[in-house]
């Protein structure tokens, strides 16, 4: 009720009346109350993620920055940050579905908030990715022992209703005694440490180190060097023999793409295809390796008759997959030179494949129906999923230099490569040995009953200029 009252006086002197009145107002009172209740929700639900209750990225943030000011005012006061970043977690969506996915997100949560303490900070920033901020004693034995019961807990399966799955996280980690002013310096540091921790095994752990920071710089640097590469034409393929075994006879070659940078010379593909990836420069600077090495093939074609069924190989990367006119580009460029389909081999590596399953099935059964040659690259690097095996329409695999490197000291590795070449043999498949070196290595292969290779035992990958000429001396034979 809202009580008033008001005096009725006579001409300012004597009081003659006072008037009371009451008035309901519940009705007041709850809509200010159900708009407060809302105003907090929103607010709550503004920094909590939905899935599973946790603070979201903002709200991370937000306590981040507090921490930073507390250790800033007080020198005993360090905090740990680390971000988790589930390993294959795409998977998990794509063989049980979403829903699955999205339960085992609840889970994690669950269990990784029975580690910390109550000023301690466990958000989900997005997707499979979670942040913890260690308040208390944030030094690194604390944090490491916090790490260890993380592993620990993701050893043990999760249940996925009648399903046991296993998950894995990788986790970047800074500690805040490097005198950062900004949260964002801090969550940069701990990405970087994060991506590096990637790179190396699942369920690694990795510290970020200053160097780390320079890394991204020089990665950066990198891009922008990248960008104007095309247009300077720093580029350059090299060109691979692969050679039938039991007789040295050429019969292909890889392009490989090599980089002059102008001041740090020679760059590997290994260092800057990932870079390329990353910024989406790979697809202008892939358009131009197929052009480049097509064109190549059918001059080396029109200079002798015995180089008709020549191959040319060429790399994709897993990126071009997301490129909507993938087949139609390919298809464009055999065409205009007028070339055979099938002279054409595309090389994917089995890392790609575990992504996009789907879709990549289908550009590769659109490529095979169009007359081009598959090979998978590097197999036994990645998952070595037999299923792969028939699921995709490959032509080709290629065994992964690994296995030829150690071949002919492990018997571990001697079997595996003898177990790939009789599988790629039931499936109808071609063998190709990578990286044979020496030898002793042509040789075993050769017993095993592998029918092509290539390595810097038959030769490095040449100019298009020393191709050439080993065209014309018409030799189509390696001489080691
Ligand atoms: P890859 O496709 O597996 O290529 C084979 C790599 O092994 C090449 O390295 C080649 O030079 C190297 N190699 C060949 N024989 C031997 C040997 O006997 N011993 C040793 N130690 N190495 C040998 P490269 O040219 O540095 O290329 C590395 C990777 O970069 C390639 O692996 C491929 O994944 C990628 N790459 C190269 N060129 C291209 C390209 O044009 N496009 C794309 N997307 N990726 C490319
Ligand atoms: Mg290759
Ligand atoms: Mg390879």
């Amino acid at each position: 009720m809202l009580l008033s009252s008001q005096l009725i006086s006579y001409e300012g002197q004597e009081i003659m009346a006072i008037i009371c009145t009451a008035k309901d107002i519940s009705q007041e009172k709850r809509i200010e109350q159900l708009i407060e209740d809302n105003v907090r929700k929103l607010y709550y639900d503004f920094r909590h993620d939905k899935l599973t209750g946790l603070p979201n990225r903002k709200l991370f943030i937000e306590e981040l920055e507090s921490s930073l000011k507390k250790a800033h005012i007080n020198n005993n006061f360090s905090f740990t940050v680390l971000i988790l970043d589930l390993d294959q977690f795409k998977l998990i969506n794509h063989s049980y579905g979403h829903l699955m996915g999205d339960n085992l997100l609840i889970q994690i949560a669950e269990r990784l908030k029975q580690y910390l303490h109550a000023q301690d900070i466990l958000a989900r920033l997005g997707g499979d990715e979670f942040g913890i901020i260690l308040n208390h004693l944030g030094n690194l034995e604390h944090t490491l022992e916090i790490v260890d019961l993380i592993k620990q807990s993701f050893a043990r399966p999760f249940q996925l209703n009648d399903y046991e799955v296993y998950s894995s996280a990788s986790i970047g980690i800074t500690i805040s005694d490097t005198k950062y002013q900004k949260v964002g310096d801090i969550l940069r540091d701990a990405d970087a440490a994060l991506n590096q921790a990637k790179t190396k095994d699942k369920a690694s752990y990795t510290i970020f180190r200053q160097e780390m920071y320079l890394e991204a710089v020089n990665r950066l640097q990198l891009d922008n060097d990248l960008r104007r590469a095309i247009e300077r034409k720093e580029f350059e393929l090299r060109y691979q023999p692969i050679v039938e075994l039991n007789t040295k006879k050429i019969t292909g070659f890889e392009a490989l793409i090599r980089w002059e940078h102008p001041e740090k010379g020679w760059i590997s593909p290994n260092n800057f295809i990932p870079v390329a990836e990353e910024t989406g420069l790979i697809i202008p600077l892939s358009n131009w390796i197929l052009n480049q090495g097509c064109q190549q093939l059918c001059k080396w074609q029109k200079l002798s008759n015995n180089y008709q069924d020549l191959i040319i190989s060429i790399n994709l990367s897993v990126k071009q997959f997301s490129q909507n006119n993938l087949v139609e580009k390919i298809m464009d460029t055999v065409q205009n030179l007028g070339m055979n389909h099938h002279c054409l081999k595309l090389e994917i590596t089995e890392s790609c494949l575990v992504k996009n399953t789907e879709e990549i099935c289908l550009i590769l059964n659109q490529l095979k129906a169009l007359g081009m040659k598959l090979s998978m690259d590097d197999f036994g690097t990645g998952y070595s999923s037999l299923s792969y095996l028939h699921r995709f329409p490959f032509d080709t695999l290629k065994i992964d230099r690994s296995f030829i490197k150690d071949m002919t000291q492990s018997t571990d590795k001697l079997r595996l490569t003898q177990t790939i070449i009789h599988l790629a043999n039931d499936f109808g498949m071609e063998v190709i040995a990578e990286g044979i070196e020496t030898e002793k290595q042509w040789k075993k292969l050769q017993q095993l009953g592998c029918p092509y290779g290539q390595g810097y035992y038959f030769a490095k990958p040449l100019t298009a200029q020393e191709v050439e000429k080993v065209i014309l001396e018409g030799n189509n034979r390696l001489i080691v």
